[in-house]
């Protein structure tokens, strides 16, 4: 019944032609047909006709460093714009996924947990990344080893920032400047360790969009899943009505 509710609500907004002023920013992990529920997966079918539905809707897909742009400048955001990002740094992300956002031209950032990369054939290898830097495709850091921030002492927190941060600036040769929070979890604390260690924007959770405002450091993700299968799913997270409860 929630479901049904919730598609009525994204097709009120689609047919009253209601803007989405903020961004929202999806959040893809592996793309793989996988029933384990051991990582969270997406299967390529539907991560295809998600991006085919992007690619023929009102939604324009911008990088990531171009969103942090607006916010730190305060410019007007482009209407109904998302940014496509990875958490982890799963193989299928080059095999499957990176073949797709070439088709549609789409930018996308993948934040990379550093000692998870060229691992085992769950994870890319530094040579897959580098072709993927090489085409466009961003890179941020997941931390070091994944581990929960916020039961880390100081010293250990500050060595999963800036491990990670000097081995990616390392193999790409790039100032690596966006943080993804493992598990979304973040405090005070943790954020301020983020800024210190030289990130410039950090993404967590929270399915909201992010507008004029949003602090840079707690950037909103919209967490993108199998149970999200159908596109009229997909189209109902896009638009934000899947949070229409909380506007009352
Ligand atoms: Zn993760």
């Amino acid at each position: 019944m929630k479901h049904l509710l919730d598609y009525t609500i994204s097709l009120a907004y689609h047919c009253l032609h209601i803007e989405h002023k903020g961004c929202r920013i999806l959040e893809f992990h592996s793309i793989l047909d996988d029933s384990s529920g051991k990582i969270p997966t997406l299967s390529p079918i539907a991560f295809q006709k998600f991006m085919e539905y992007i690619y023929n809707s009102k939604y324009k897909v911008i990088p990531l460093n171009q969103l942090v742009e607006y916010l730190k400048q305060m410019k007007p955001l482009p209407k109904n714009s998302i940014v496509i990002t990875f958490d982890d740094g799963y193989k299928d992300n080059f095999l499957t996924a990176f073949p797709i956002l070439k088709k549609y031209n789409f930018s996308a950032t993948i934040f990379l947990v550093t000692e998870w990369i060229g691992k085992n054939s769950t994870y890319l290898s530094w040579a897959e990344v580098k072709q993927m830097h090489n085409y466009g495709i961003l890179f941020g850091s997941h931390t070091n080893t994944h581990p929960h921030l916020l039961k880390l002492s100081p010293e250990k927190l500050e060595i999963e920032l800036k491990k990670s941060k000097e081995i990616i600036e390392d193999k790409l040769g790039i100032n690596c400047q966006a943080f993804s929070y493992p598990y979304g979890e973040i405090n005070e604390s943790t954020r301020e360790a983020v800024r210190k260690a030289g990130y410039r924007c950090a993404v967590s959770k929270g399915e909201k969009t992010n507008t004029l405002g949003t602090s840079l450091l707690e950037l909103s993700r919209t967490f993108i899943y199998e149970t999200d299968i159908t596109t009229r799913r997909f189209r109902v997270r896009l638009s934000g009505a899947h949070q229409w409860h909380k506007l009352w």
